[in-house]
């Protein structure tokens, strides 16, 4: 086989993308698979603590791509708003431990808060912690989440608003996140990736299961359903991107798997597919 056609160096899986593993088995599988890249959720730092969790990482050789996730700058009242910010302020910190370079951005939503609020919020919110992203060196990637989630997860739902938040806080630490579960439905997809140029922090793949039987937990192998994942691929670095492709599949279907049978056949997903 050509090189090309073997090429893992850009390949990231997400901790939660084999949610049953702990950090220290993630780190295990992906090094046991030649998978390069991890991007880490929260709650498998937990157990450890971001010292212990950076240590290991360090240790392991695996390139750390990003932290997810913060964000949920939306509620009802100023109490509970100051408080996301704090806790934002928190992961930007755990990202600096960890040496991530990057902070995936879930914004917030709540159905207590009307939508224009909750993206005024929003604005406020991510502008309100900028500083403390830019003082740890951590970028933010606001990642807009399909609109089935515009109830409690986030209010920004196409990359045009998400393009338009950074083009309002006008900050070289914050950009966007595209993950094609999001976006592949969107129509002005590709002149906005092209608006995001430089900006895109991150780009995530899985695929839209067909038909997509629940709303959280079924995502698709890549290949597996209705995205165009390598065209999508070729207008991101079309317009430069080169940072890793992370993998980000929640599936309670592949968390029954035995987890180094996923990881192989993620491997397998990513010559065909990706
Ligand atoms: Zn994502």
């Amino acid at each position: 086989m050509p090189d090309h056609m073997t090429d893992f160096s850009r390949l990231c899986i997400h901790t939660n993308t084999t949610k049953p593993w702990t950090l220290e088995q993630a780190i295990e599988g992906y090094g046991r698979a030649g998978v390069p890249g991890i991007t880490v959720w929260r709650q498998h730092i937990e157990p450890y603590g971001a010292k212990e969790a950076a240590r290991m990482l360090k240790a392991s050789g695996l390139k750390v791509v990003s932290l997810c996730r913060g964000g949920f700058f939306v509620a009802t009242g100023a109490v509970d708003r100051e408080k996301a910010r704090t806790d934002n302020r928190r992961v930007i910190d755990e990202a600096a431990e960890i040496g991530a370079p990057v902070v995936v951005l879930v914004c917030g939503a709540s159905p207590d808060v009307d939508l224009p609020m909750a993206r005024q919020q929003i604005l406020d919110g991510i502008h309100a912690v900028e500083p403390h992203a830019k003082a740890a060196g951590v970028k933010l990637a606001i990642e807009p989440l399909h609109p089935m989630y515009a109830d409690t997860r986030s209010a920004i739902n196409t990359l045009e608003q998400a393009n338009n938040l950074v083009t309002t806080l006008d900050s070289p630490w914050v950009g966007v996140c595209v993950d094609v579960y999001h976006c592949w439905w969107d129509p002005f997809l590709r002149a906005e990736i092209q608006r995001a140029g430089k900006s895109i922090f991150a780009f995530h793949v899985c695929d839209w299961r067909v038909p997509t039987r629940d709303l959280l937990n079924d995502r698709g192998m890549m290949g597996e359903g209705c995205v165009n994942i390598r065209e999508i691929r070729g207008w991101v670095e079309m317009v430069g991107f080169r940072g890793m492709i992370e993998v980000e599949i929640f599936s309670d279907q592949y968390w029954q798997w035995e987890q180094d049978r996923l990881v192989e056949r993620i491997k397998r997903a990513w010559l065909a597919e990706v």
